[in-house]
């Protein structure tokens, strides 16, 4: 049909291939019971106090009418020397999100001849992946995990194809929880071509305590087809101000500014990001404590008989398969929201002590069956 004689509105054929994006639920509200979201992987501690003043001062400075200053120069400079990298390298978005749609448009879509470029990821992994994928109107290709819920990094080497524009690594994965380790992104880097970018997901490394984990920002100096996705939503709690960043070199970060959504970023994000790295060794403090329940909490589930694969971020899985659903509603019952993902398992975030007290509770009574 030829868009002159269509009597409404329609949109890109994509549109009819985007799966949903289904964020974690609000806990249902029981009475007697404080509620606890575990569904979002959010930081349960919040921003440090030093963050909390400077979003205040902000409200307060007369400059939210102000455009922000489109390149968050300040934050890049800031995020140079926290993590010794030129400012030029790092390129803000908003959200760690909001830097992987810039890369995914800028290097990913219908090819010269109509065709879809490939870009090659995980699943399961993060949600969003996907979605970002296909609205630049590229093709998704979903590698499985192995049984033990790591990427296969053997069968994304054999996915590769002359359509291949990106590959995505996610590590920690989102949901499942296993990181990958030097030796691994190395060995797979090998086998990767270089036109080929690789992207290095780091949304959770500040949670990552394997002793092989890899260090995306030591792989990017070393591979000019390497990117690093970080992001303040998750360690640094600052989910709702949607500030993140790649690392790459400026042969990938010089378009990458060509296709950055003007104004991403606030300036009351940026100088959160700020004031947080500035106060690094509180955060970190806060980390550890999530990291430190994360432990006991998986090491009783472990303990109760169930199956829990290594947990690098702030959050477990739970392969529960056809049970999945109803330890969703079992939860549910106790003012508890876990991410369920349909017959394969659920993804349950490290919250509050309570919190994590009452769905060890209620793990004991749910049993392994
Ligand atoms: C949460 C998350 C992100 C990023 O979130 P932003 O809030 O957009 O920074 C990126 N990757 C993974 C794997 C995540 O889980």
């Amino acid at each position: 049909m030829s868009t002159s004689t269509t009597d409404a509105v329609y949109p890109r054929p994509v549109l009819g291939q985007m799966p949903p994006y289904a964020a974690g639920k609000p806990p249902a509200v029981i009475e007697g019971l404080t509620a606890y979201k575990l569904s979002s992987n959010e930081n349960p501690f919040g921003p440090v106090p030093a963050v909390v003043d400077v979003i205040r001062r902000y409200a307060e400075s007369g400059q939210t009418c102000r455009y922000p200053e489109t390149t968050c120069s300040a934050l890049r400079g800031r995020i140079g020397e926290t993590f010794g990298v030129e400012p030029d390298d790092v390129v803000a978005g908003a959200g760690s999100l909001g830097a992987l749609m810039q890369i995914i448009s800028t290097f990913a879509g219908a090819g010269e001849d109509g065709q879809k470029d490939e870009v090659i990821f995980a699943w399961r992994s993060f949600e969003a992946y996907p979605i970002v994928v296909r609205a630049a109107g590229a093709q998704d290709v979903q590698v499985p995990l192995t049984a033990d819920h790591r990427h296969d990094l053997k069968a994304m080497t054999a996915a590769i194809t002359d359509r291949t524009r990106v590959i995505l690594l996610c590590t920690p994965n989102n949901p499942t929880g296993p990181s990958l380790s030097t030796a691994e992104v190395e060995g797979f880097l090998a086998t990767v071509p270089p036109h080929i970018m690789v992207v290095i997901d780091e949304a959770y490394i500040e949670f990552n305590r394997a002793s092989d984990a890899v260090d995306g920002v030591d792989v990017y100096r070393r591979y000019p087809n390497v990117v690093v996705l970080r992001t303040f939503s998750k360690a640094h709690g600052l989910a709702n101000l949607r500030v993140g960043y790649s690392i790459s070199r400026p042969e990938i970060t010089q378009y990458l500014r060509v296709m950055a959504t003007p104004f991403a970023v606030s300036s009351l994000a940026e100088q959160a990001a700020m004031a947080s790295l500035d106060h690094l060794d509180e955060v970190q403090e806060r980390v550890q404590r999530v990291v430190d329940e994360r432990e006991r909490v998986v090491a009783s589930l472990r303990e109760l008989g169930f199956e829990v694969p290594q947990s690098e971020g702030n959050f477990f899985w739970l392969p529960l398969g056809e049970r999945t659903p109803e330890l969703v509603d079992t939860a549910g019952s106790q003012a508890l929201s876990v991410r369920g993902f349909g017959t394969e398992g659920a993804r349950v975030s490290v919250g509050e002590v309570e919190a994590n007290d009452r769905l060890l509770r209620m793990m004991s009574e749910f049993g392994v069956r």
